[in-house]
C-alpha cells in the first residue's frame, strides 16, 4: 500500500537525486493532478492510499518529470497574471517576466479610448487575453506562425474570457505579402523568440527538449524579429503609435539602435533579476 504522504516523500527524495528544482512542490503538484485534488487538500488526506490506476498514472508522470519534461506541460496548464492558461508542447510556457509586459500596457490607462492592438507571436494567447480582460475596449489582432498555437490561444480565450473577440490569425511576421492584409494599429506588442542560435543549446533541458524551438530562438543572433518589426512598423502603426517589447539580456542597446530614426525611446523596465526586459517606444 502506498499512501499520499509516502508517495510525496519518496518522490521528493527521487527528484532531489535527479536535481529537479523544488522537488517537493513538483511531487505534490503531480500527485494532486493524478488524484484530482487541490494541492493543499493533499494535506488533509495524508493517509489516503493510492489505488492501482492512480499509482500507474503517478509513476508515469514522475518518470516524465524526472526526464526533464516541464511540470506545466504535465499538468496541462500554467498560471499567468492570476489566470490558468492551457499549455502543451505546441506553445511556449508563459513566463513571469511577460507579466511585466502586460502590466506595463494595462497601467497606461488606455481604457477610455478605442484602441487597436497587434500582438506578434501569440503562443498560448496570454498577452492578448490578459490585455483584453483588463482593457475591454481594446480591439486586438494576435498573430502566430503556428496554427496549433492559435488553437490553444482560442481555447484559452473561451475559458478565461468566455468570449471570442480577439482576432487570432495564423500569420508569419516574415510573410510581408500577408502582412499587407492587416490594418493599422495604435499599439504593437510582442515577446518574440530572442535567444540566439548560439546560446540556444546552453538553455535548460526543460526548454531545449520540450518547448517549441521556434518560440525560443530566431535561429540567428536573437534580434531578427525586432529587425522585422522595425522594417514593417511604419506600415502597421498609426501616428503616435507605440511599441512594447519584451527583450533578452543585454539586447536593449542594439534594439533601441534599430528604432532610432523613427521612434523615441520612452522607457525600459527591469525584471526580477535586475535585467532590462521591457522596452517602450513611441513613434516620432
Ligand atoms: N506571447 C507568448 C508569450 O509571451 C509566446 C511568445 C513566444 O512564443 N515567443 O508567452
Amino acid at each position: 500500500m502506498l499512501t499520499v504522504i509516502e508517495a510525496i516523500n519518496l518522490t521528493t527524495d527521487f527528484f532531489t537525486k535527479k536535481q529537479i528544482e523544488s522537488p517537493r512542490l513538483n511531487a505534490e503538484l503531480i500527485l494532486s493532478s493524478v488524484l484530482g485534488l487541490k494541492r493543499l487538500d493533499l494535506y488533509l488526506q495524508f493517509e489516503r492510499p493510492l489505488n492501482e490506476s492512480e499509482k500507474t498514472k503517478y509513476r508515469e508522470l514522475i518518470k516524465r518529470r524526472s526526464e526533464g519534461e516541464p511540470i506545466q506541460y504535465l499538468m496541462g496548464f500554467t498560471e499567468f497574471y492570476g489566470e490558468k492558461f492551457l499549455v502543451n508542447s505546441d506553445v511556449l510556457i508563459p513566463r513571469p517576466e511577460t507579466e511585466l509586459l502586460v502590466e506595463k500596457i494595462i497601467s497606461e490607462n488606455f481604457t477610455l479610448e478605442e484602441i487597436k492592438i497587434l500582438d506578434i507571436g501569440t503562443g498560448s494567447g496570454n498577452i492578448p487575453i490578459m490585455i483584453k480582460k483588463n482593457i475591454p475596449n481594446a480591439e486586438i489582432t494576435s498573430i502566430d506562425i503556428s496554427e496549433k498555437a492559435i488553437e490553444i490561444a482560442r481555447k484559452n480565450e473561451e475559458i478565461i474570457l468566455k468570449s471570442n473577440k480577439i482576432n487570432f490569425l495564423n500569420l508569419d511576421i516574415f510573410d510581408e505579402e500577408k502582412l499587407k492584409s492587416l490594418e493599422k494599429f495604435d499599439i504593437i506588442v510582442s515577446n518574440p523568440p530572442y535567444v540566439s542560435e548560439e546560446e540556444y543549446p546552453n538553455l535548460q533541458i526543460e526548454i531545449v527538449n520540450y518547448e517549441p524551438k521556434n518560440a525560443i530562438t530566431d535561429g540567428k543572433d536573437g534580434i531578427e524579429f525586432y529587425r522585422q518589426i522595425e522594417k514593417n512598423c511604419m506600415k502597421l502603426l498609426n501616428e503616435k503609435g507605440k511599441i512594447y517589447l519584451e527583450i533578452g539580456k543585454d539586447q536593449e542597446n542594439s534594439i533601441l539602435n534599430l528604432f532610432d530614426d523613427d521612434f523615441f525611446y520612452k522607457e525600459k523596465v527591469k525584471d526580477y533579476s535586475d535585467i532590462y526586459r521591457i522596452l517602450k517606444l513611441v513613434r516620432k
